[in-house]
């Protein structure tokens, strides 16, 4: 644990989240600030800060997130209109927060990226 990171503390139950999925590996809980009518964070429970930071090792464990992602999905009835799953990677890639997470948004039509 990264005793400077928030999502290391929520997983550490230091301080609150709205915790939607838990297993020994990943925790998923609803976005504070959601911009979409679904929108939840799946992260792994050790503290990796970006994407760049992964290696081989790790395959599994992103797979596995993944497909976390796609099962809330279809629990939040977004499977089938469609939804989208996005990891943002350092500054020019929008990340804010530097804990892994994967973004999964569904509920609403998204826009091109861009
Ligand atoms: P990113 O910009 O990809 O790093 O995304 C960080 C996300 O974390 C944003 O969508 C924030 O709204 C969300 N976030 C920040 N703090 C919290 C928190 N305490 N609980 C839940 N989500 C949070
Ligand atoms: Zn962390």
């Amino acid at each position: 644990m990264n005793p400077n990171c928030i999502f290391c503390k929520i997983a550490a139950r230091q301080i609150a989240g709205d915790i939607v999925f838990e297993d020994d590996e990943m925790l998923a809980f609803n976005d504070i600030s959601p911009q979409a009518p679904v929108h939840v964070l799946i992260i792994p429970k050790r503290h990796v800060a970006t994407v760049n930071d992964l290696s081989e090792a790790d395959a599994g464990l992103v797979g596995r997130l993944l497909l976390r992602g796609s099962a809330i999905a279809a629990e939040r009835g977004v499977a089938e209109p469609g939804y989208r799953l996005i990891f943002n990677c350092n500054a020019a890639g929008g990340q804010t927060v530097y804990h892994l997470h994967l973004h999964l948004l569904g509920g609403r039509q998204m826009r091109a990226l861009g």
